[in-house]
């Protein structure tokens, strides 16, 4: 079963969610706090999405991410954010998460962004059986991990995905676009910004000096590259 869980205090946008979700397919789980979604995530380890709200009653939606992130690299998170809340964005991915929707949103900008996460969160494609070594880093695209020195450096989907797409190609300046035509799709409807976002998130994880990075460099005005 395709199982995401919806975490939304508000009943109108939770039931809006969790309808068009189910429409879509979905097998829906429903939390109205936080401490109701990790309790939900624990009954049911096979979720593969979970849609996080950041404004909430008890702990906030962030907080939530920031737990199950302490578990589980695997689920795909979005956050759920008002427009008013620009900042949240930034800091809700900072915290583990992959995606985020602005509300208003349409049901069908919802479901794209629950199908391409669903996907990349390790559903359909069958895994090949090879290792990426560039050296200091090992990528095993059958398990989807990365290792640096031999040492697993846990990564969210998404990440994988970018180290996955960089070391495919070395040394190859890669636009914002294409990254995210490559990692998040092309029916994705979000913004270029997040590529950066995750790209910043994933040079803390990999680079020995954030300040100085030498495996993802940047290339101005254009977008990154993986290359020493
Ligand atoms: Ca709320």
């Amino acid at each position: 079963m395709k199982k995401v869980l919806v975490l939304e205090d508000e009943s109108s946008i939770r039931s809006f969610i969790v309808i068009n979700l189910r429409r879509a397919g979905y097998d829906v789980i429903e939390a109205e706090t936080g401490e109701d979604a990790l309790e939900r995530l624990k009954e049911n380890p096979d979720t593969r999405v979970a849609l996080l709200d950041i404004m909430l009653p008890g702990i906030d939606g962030f907080e939530v991410c920031r737990r199950i992130r302490v578990t589980n690299s695997k689920i795909g998170i979005i956050m759920l954010s008002a427009r008013s809340q620009e900042m949240d964005k930034v800091t809700g991915l900072m915290t583990g998460a992959d995606d985020y929707v602005t509300k208003p949103f349409s049901p069908a900008e919802l479901t794209a962004r629950v199908d391409a996460l669903f996907r990349r969160a390790g559903g359909e494609s069958a895994p090949e059986s090879n290792v990426i070594r560039q050296d200091p880093f090992l990528l095993n695209t059958r398990n989807r991990t990365l290792e640096k020195n031999g040492q697993r450096i846990k990564l969210t989907q998404v990440e994988y995905s970018i180290m996955k797409t960089f070391m495919e190609n070395p040394g190859k300046a890669l636009s914002r676009e294409e990254i995210l035509d490559m990692v998040w799709g092309r029916d994705y409807f979000g913004e270029l910004k997040i590529v950066d976002v995750n790209i910043r998130r994933l040079r803390l994880k990999i680079e020995d000096n954030v300040q100085n990075p030498v495996y993802i460099t940047t290339v101005w005005g254009y977008g990154y590259k993986w290359g020493f």
